[in-house]
């Protein structure tokens, strides 16, 4: 097969020299990468069964968050991940590449969580953090600007000084998929992340927002596994839907508002089938919801 530089498939240089190819490898634990609180000892998933155990068995928030970041779980997504961070697109090609799955990030007791599909391949799977360094998390952040709940209007890297304010973002897949599209299979593998995410967080959670139906659809069953009352019927995704869940029985947690959000993808963005003030109000009507000063 021929490839081009910056294209997934091209090969590294057979003179390379030893400090460049290991640049182009994904960002080993521990090393130093900001945000980065995976170790050489964290745990790595290696199968969907260890993926529900390791998730099960995180003494804390902060473990569940690590773990999430080694998982090699799905071969096909472990395999695009790392070609991508070693191939580069030509535009980022001075950069390292994170080039492991996406843990969740913000606060960690959120009034508002926000769930995206899955990174992107040049946006998280680069940066190290979901939505930043891509024109999504452009169109994202300075939203959440505007609505009092990102510190600073742009996301560029993980270094950035940037965070969310009363919010936690998530993946329901963690790991860059080709053609952001993950197989069933995939989806299912990932899930527990998420689930046991939502789990710890959900004493605080009062708003969970979906951006585009994809998320919608995958983020039924994680409210399932983790408790969550649902009604027998989905309804359907579109922006502004809602649905109210009532919490897991016997759960400290209160009842969680449900809310649909177009993604803010740049098909999206360009044709104004979403535009900031749509994006302001989903972020607006969280806040009401959540109980937090709606004047931000
Ligand atoms: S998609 Fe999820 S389960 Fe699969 S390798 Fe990535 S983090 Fe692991």
């Amino acid at each position: 097969m021929t490839s081009t530089p910056g294209t997934p498939g091209a090969p590294s240089s057979p003179e390379e020299p030893d400090a460049a190819a290991a640049a182009r490898a994904p960002v080993p634990p521990g090393t130093g990468w900001p945000g980065d609180v995976a170790t050489a000892a964290t745990p790595v998933a290696h199968n969907a069964t260890e993926v529900r155990e390791l998730a099960a068995g995180a003494p804390t928030l902060l473990e569940l968050v690590a773990r999430q970041s080694v998982c090699r779980a799905c071969p096909r997504l472990v395999d695009w991940r790392e070609e991508v961070a070693r191939v580069r697109r030509r535009s980022f090609a001075t950069e390292q590449y994170w080039g492991r799955p996406i843990p969740g990030w913000g606060d960690d007791e959120p009034e508002i969580v926000i769930v995206g599909l899955a990174p992107a391949a040049h946006g998280g799977n680069r940066t190290g953090r979901v939505f930043t360094g891509d024109r999504s998390g452009d169109f994202l952040f300075a939203s959440l600007y505007r609505c009092g709940l990102a510190d600073s209007p742009v996301s560029v890297t993980a270094g950035d000084g940037q965070r969310l304010r009363h919010t936690r973002m998530a993946a329901a897949v963690r790991c860059a998929p080709p053609a952001n599209k993950p197989t069933p299979g995939e989806r299912d593998t990932c899930a527990p992340w998420l689930a046991e995410e939502l789990r710890r967080i959900a004493p605080s959670a009062r708003v969970l927002i979906c951006l585009g139906g994809f998320a919608w659809q995958a983020l039924w069953p994680v409210l399932r596994a983790t408790g969550y009352v649902l009604p027998s019927r989905r309804p359907p995704f579109g922006h502004g839907a809602e649905a109210e869940l009532l919490p897991p029985p016997g759960s400290d947690a209160r009842p969680v508002l449900l809310l649909g959000c177009y993604h803010p993808s740049q098909q999206n963005t360009f044709t104004g089938r979403i535009t900031p003030d749509m994006l302001d109000a989903i972020f607006r009507r969280a806040r009401a919801y959540a109980g937090l000063d709606t004047t931000a």
